[in-house]
């Protein structure tokens, strides 16, 4: 499908956050990240814990500031919102979490889970209360007979179910999943999956996938960002990944799974050496006392993301000398 600038929902341009630790020392988590979410489509990053996936979609929620750069929505730079835009603007980009059970107050009842947010932003009558919670119910499959429980009466998969309708229930046009099914096993995942793929093609949805399992964000997104240590390393199709990748962090991760789930007698290609901490990043290139390739350019410059070729971009030097 052919995709133009009028089709990019969200542009993440430079988004850089830098903390500061006690000691006041400087701590990179996220190193000028662009991203483009077009519409009705979804977007993968992934990478493994601590690469600053998790920092990056909490900015898109103005749930932490950014230090530099900008997230464009419809036009407008929504990390400069103030307090009350990013409260309005809570009905357009909406957020499930990993562990739904915490993101809800355990002395409410289903029914006044789900219905909250329209009662807050002014959106539903009280005597349409139950009607409401139950057709949030149905389109999330789940029975009507939970409105009156409390969150420890459903199991995890439930209460994903129950995050999820909570976040449609505004009708937003984003919706950010982060870790949304990690923590649930491989089969109540797989039905999640599902209806998350339903309701996007049902509401045109247009989601940002963040997961550490590339399997799971290879399979649901249509296109993805591979990120390491704060750093976007890849952007690429989700489909054609196995055969286009070319940044070596990616190839080593696909190699890894890959090799695992084909039961090869190959050896896996483990990656050696370990990630660096984000407050001793390498000067050069983030991946450099890793890769099997790193020549004397990764040590002093940082690669730069580039665009190989439509809708693929790759950070390695190795790459921009070809
Ligand atoms: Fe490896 Fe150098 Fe490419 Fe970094 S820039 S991934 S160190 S070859």
């Amino acid at each position: 499908m052919e995709f133009n600038d009028r089709d990019i929902i969200l542009q993440a341009k430079d988004v850089t956050k830098i903390f500061k630790t006690q000691n006041n020392k400087s701590l990179t988590a996220c190193d000028k990240i662009n991203i483009d979410l077009k519409r009705g489509r979804c977007f993968g990053i992934v990478g493994e814990s601590g690469c600053g996936k998790s920092t990056f979609v909490r900015m898109v929620m103005n749930l932490e500031n950014i230090t530099s750069g900008s997230i464009i929505y419809k036009g407008q730079d929504i990390s400069k919102f103030n307090k009350n835009e990013v409260w309005l603007n809570r009905k357009n980009i909406q957020m499930i979490f990993q562990d739904a059970m915490s993101a809800f107050n355990p002395k409410m009842k289903i029914i006044d889970i789900l219905t909250e947010p329209l009662f807050n932003f002014g959106l539903l009558e009280k005597k349409f209360k139950y009607e409401k919670a139950k057709e949030l119910l149905n389109m999330v499959e789940l029975s009507e007979e939970y409105l009156e429980s409390y969150p420890h009466n459903l199991s995890g998969g439930q209460l994903q179910r129950i995050g999820i309708a909570r976040a449609i229930s505004l009708e937003p046009e984003i919706l950010i999943c982060d870790e949304a099914t990690s923590a649930l096993d491989v089969s109540v995942q797989s039905s999640i999956i599902k209806l998350l793929r339903k309701l996007q093609r049902e509401r045109n949805l247009s989601i940002l996938f963040i997961c550490h399992d590339l399997m799971l964000v290879k399979s649901f997104s249509q296109e993805l960002a591979v990120m390491y240590l704060g750093n976007v390393v890849e952007v690429i199709d989700s489909e054609k990944m196995q055969e286009i990748a070319l940044h070596p962090y990616t190839k080593a991760l696909l190699n890894a799974v890959f090799t695992l789930n084909t039961f090869s007698e190959n050896k896996v290609k483990l990656l050696s050496g370990e990630v660096p901490s984000h407050l001793d990043v390498p000067q050069g290139c983030p991946f450099v006392n890793r890769c099997e390739y790193a020549m004397e350019i990764c040590k002093k410059e940082k690669p730069l993301l580039k665009e190989v070729a439509p809708d693929h971009k790759v950070a390695c030097h190795l790459i921009s000398r070809k």
